[in-house]
């Protein structure tokens, strides 16, 4: 165009510099030269991937066009997903036709063999082959599985069922309740898609970030991150009020989010540290005995292990908080479902088959959410809560003693607890364990018991649970599962019809429902510290990822959000933005 069209070029330069100087951004300009005249016809900020997007607003500050604070705003939190992720090639994506679309559960793409068990998924990434873990759905058993697979892809199940959340938490991608697949078998190992049937080791990708499935394999392209990302997130942290911690159970995870620049442990989901391993076997002697002393037997094995693990993960925090959240998954989830694995545990048990069926059978629950789940658990089984505080507080005394000069203190934290006198009930025991435990060590460590807010009841009666509750912490899955009345894991398969009738704008499970679930977390809020003013308030149900909520949250002056490893960046700059907007 300069050797064309010299002059109408100069005067477009001249042009493209007053505009962007005008809106301060990268413009997308259209224009037209006809007979050697420029005309412009229109211009608008520009479209950017995540990485040109940083890219620009820290030009521009280094341009002097916009200031720090105007460059944090400029960032649309959700993109950055895709800088921490793999990504499909877009040239091979564009040829790329989806035979199924259902919820982007956890960002990222994945191509691989597909394995059906969580078994096979370990057996097979062991030899060397990259595989999606298909499920019905998943449960706490199938987590090493889940580990070595690339993919996880899900029939059933919403934002915040067990894949999604755990897949979120390890940063694997997720596509959960694909409704198209149908015939699944699991004994055969097949299932169909469009008319298709798929078997074990056919290949398939799947794509996190926008809920698309793919026949066969797309390239992908790993994650990169550049020096600018660093830069932005430094601004972000300058400004922001909230403090951002990770839910992780695992020293790795706590680790990757340390670098992504969380600030503690919002949310350790112990369960799945008793799979782990032969854990489980200790494990499921547990849920099997008939005696007191018997459970306790079986607990005594799992308390050095858990005690290990929660060292270890006081050691990856450095002295920044860990969380420890009590037992809650309802007891069925542990129990095995193949009749090879009843044989064992029945050998292992000197019961017979038909005992440890019957004992399985007993734990059958018509709406095990609203079950035998959370403190629930302590109070009928008060040596469950014992063991753990032992693994809490010796872990800590231990930590503490090569860490003389890291503030460490233990948080307990009890869930789903609707009512005072569930609370004080656990706590009494937590409080006589930990304090002979400190007495028995010689040792000075404090410690806190706080609860989750996750029953409505809980946070209608704020006021008084926080007279027994030194900290709280929303866990927003469950909160806005028990508002509703929805089931976490089963909505997605009628959601699609409200946002059809437009009754939904967005899931309820992703973006808090300010009006319902956000009253109730505003009213536990201003009870909670009407009785205690200084305590810590945060939420670690998957909204402390979201950036909408994390406003909603800065705006109620919560102390923290926490959300998973990979979503604490987007979290960070949420939280700026929330505070530079007020
Ligand atoms: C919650 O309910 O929000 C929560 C964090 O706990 P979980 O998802 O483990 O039930
Ligand atoms: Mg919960």
């Amino acid at each position: 165009m300069e050797k064309q069209f010299p002059e109408a070029y100069a005067q477009f330069v001249k042009v493209c510099d007053t505009l962007e100087e005008h809106y301060r951004d990268m413009q997308d300009m259209e224009f037209t030269v006809e007979n050697g005249k420029l005309f412009m016809l229109q211009c608008r900020s520009g479209k950017r991937t995540a990485k040109a997007a940083l890219k620009i607003a820290c030009d521009l500050v280094d341009e002097g066009m916009i200031d720090e604070r105007k460059a944090v705003l400029m960032i649309d939190p959700r993109n950055l997903d895709t800088l921490l992720h793999p990504q499909f090639d877009p040239k091979a994506l564009k040829i790329a036709q989806a035979v199924a679309k259902a919820l982007a559960a956890s960002p990222g793409a994945a191509c691989g063999k597909i394995v059906f068990t969580a078994e096979d998924a370990k057996e097979w990434k062991e030899r060397g082959e990259k595989v999606v873990l298909v499920r019905l759905e998943t449960s706490p058993e199938d987590i090493e599985g889940m580990k070595a697979a690339q993919g996880i892809l899900t029939a059933r199940g919403g934002m915040t069922s067990h894949a999604a959340v755990v897949a979120r938490g390890m940063g694997t991608c997720c596509v959960s309740g694909c409704s198209a697949i149908t015939n699944f078998d699991e004994d055969n190992k097949s299932f169909v898609i469009a008319g298709k049937t798929y078997h074990e080791g056919d290949i398939i990708s799947i794509d996190g970030s926008t809920g698309n499935v793919y026949d066969g394999a797309i390239a992908t392209v790993d994650a990169t991150v550049s020096g600018d990302f660093g830069r932005i997130m430094a601004w972000a942290d300058k400004y922001r009020k909230l403090r951002v911690r990770t839910n992780a159970d695992t020293p790795r995870d706590a680790k990757k989010a340390r670098e992504l620049g969380a600030e503690g442990i919002g949310l350790c989901r112990t369960e799945h540290m008793f799979f782990e391993g032969n854990r489980i076997d200790a494990f499921r002697e547990m849920i099997c005995a008939d005696t007191v002393e018997e459970r306790e037997a079986a607990l005594e094995k799992i308390l050095p292990m858990q005690q290990g693990d929660f060292e270890k993960l006081y050691e990856a925090l450095e002295g920044n908080p860990v969380p420890i959240r009590f037992l809650d998954p309802p007891l069925h989830e542990f129990v095995p479902t193949e009749e090879a694995d009843i044989e064992i545990l029945a050998a292992a048990q000197h019961k017979t088959v038909a005992q440890i069926k019957s004992i399985i059978a007993a734990l059958h629950e018509a709406n095990p959410m609203m079950g035998h789940r959370g403190c629930r658990l302590a109070v009928t089984y008060p040596e469950i809560a014992k063991m753990q505080t032992k693994a809490v507080i010796r872990a800590a005394i231990n930590v503490k003693k090569k860490h003389p000069d890291w503030k460490l203190v233990p948080e307990i934290m009890i869930p789903l607890v609707g009512e005072i006198k569930e609370l004080k009930f656990v706590k009494d025991i937590v409080v006589s364990v930990a304090d002979e435990e400190i007495r028995a060590a010689g040792s000075d460590l404090k410690y806190e018991v706080g609860t989750m807010i996750e029953i409505p009841r809980a946070a209608l009666t704020a006021d008084e649970i926080a007279k027994e509750a030194e900290f709280f912490c929303f866990g927003t899955n469950d909160l806005t599962q028990m508002t509703y009345g929805f089931s976490r894991d089963d909505a997605g398969k009628f959601l699609g019809s409200y946002y059809d009738a437009k009754i939904f704008e967005s899931d309820p499970f992703v973006k808090i429902d300010q009006v319902g679930v956000g009253k109730l977390m505003k009213m536990a809020v201003t009870l909670g510290r009407e009785v205690r003013p200084d305590m810590h308030i945060g939420i670690c149900g998957e909204h402390g990822g979201d950036p909408s909520s994390v406003e909603f949250c800065h705006k109620l002056g919560l102390t923290y959000v926490s959300c998973s490893p990979f979503r604490v960046p987007i979290a960070r700059l949420a939280a700026a933005q929330a505070a530079l907007k007020d």
